[in-house]
């Protein structure tokens, strides 16, 4: 037999269904990281109805790990060139200075 507890929640959760199905969806929240448990994202962003609760639009996002190795990846790559370009010109000064050595010689 259903304890009360179990017959609030299912009561709970068709009427929550009902309001969802018959809500016009006037307002929209702004887009919001969807989580699965507090601190968890799903890697979605979500738009909620801020009268049912529906979500109304989800879009896939990279999750934040990887936007962080993502970052990491970047900052390497403009490391290496900046000191890529600096050999370059360490070297085109070296060659500059030989060339006036052996232009005064
Ligand atoms: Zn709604």
């Amino acid at each position: 037999m259903k304890s009360e507890f179990e017959a609030l929640e299912e009561k709970y959760e068709s009427d929550v269904k009902k309001l969802q199905r018959t809500c016009p969806h006037k307002r929209k929240s702004e887009w919001r990281e969807q989580w699965w448990a507090l601190g968890h994202s799903t890697g979605y962003i979500v738009r909620v109805c801020l009268n049912c609760n529906r979500i109304l639009d989800k879009k896939k996002v990279m999750p934040r790990f990887r936007q962080e190795r993502w970052r990491n990846v970047e900052r390497t790559i403009k490391k290496k060139k900046r000191e890529r370009e600096e050999r370059r010109l360490a070297n085109a000064i070296k060659k500059r200075k030989g060339e006036e050595i052996s232009k005064t010689s």
